[in-house]
């Protein structure tokens, strides 16, 4: 019982919730909610690229796009974070089409890729609550629990904070984040 408290403890001790803008952070990654091309849109997508300045879009049209669930890395460019790891979230159609799966998929797929490229800090948006209305109390569980499971098996990654927009966004994932601690 006490292993699995200090197990519970160092997972969410790697976990972080600030308010803020993403494009700010200057980290080893952030992470993009892109959309399927990959050459750029509203939201967060349009901020990122803004700073990141043309390049970005120049080396997003190399990767022939991205599906739902997936990810892929590029340089950060202008912006003070390394890289910019770009995943694509489910649109919210009903909770019918595996928009659960596909998001926590989003948070999986995101860090593999991290590891895989030697990242030990990186922040995610609220990926798919913006334009692509997945219920946001539902998301953030979705996010923590998925980031959680994750950082159970590996060893590498240092912090992930989910950087969130508003103060409403930043409480919901405060709130799974407490939730998560106290129910592994
Ligand atoms: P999606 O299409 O996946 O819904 P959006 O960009 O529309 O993506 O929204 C995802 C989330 O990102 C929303 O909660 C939105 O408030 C937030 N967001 C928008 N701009 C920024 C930013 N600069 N930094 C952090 N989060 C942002």
């Amino acid at each position: 019982m006490q292993r699995v408290l200090v197990m519970e403890e160092r997972i969410t001790g790697r976990m972080d919730v600030i308010l803020g803008d993403i494009t700010a952070l200057a980290l080893d990654a952030i992470v993009n909610a892109a959309n399927t091309s990959l050459l750029g849109g509203g939201g967060v997508d349009g901020a990122i690229h803004r700073k990141a300045g043309p390049e970005l879009a120049i080396q997003c049209r190399m990767l022939h796009g991205c599906k739902v669930g997936q990810a892929k890395i590029t340089p950060g460019f202008r912006l003070p974070a390394q890289h910019v790891i770009h995943t694509v979230g489910p649109v919210w159609n009903g909770g019918g089409a595996q928009e659960d799966a596909l998001l926590q998929q989003c948070y999986s797929e995101a860090l593999k890729v991290a590891v895989a490229n030697g990242i030990k800090t990186l922040a995610f948006p609220a990926i798919s609550t913006g334009i692509y209305r997945f219920p946001a109390d539902r998301a953030a569980k979705i996010a923590v629990e998925a980031v959680g499971a994750f950082l159970t098996t590996d060893r590498t990654i240092e912090k992930v904070t989910f950087c969130c927009f508003d103060a409403a966004a930043q409480q919901r994932h405060v709130q799974a984040l407490a939730e998560y601690s106290d129910h592994g």
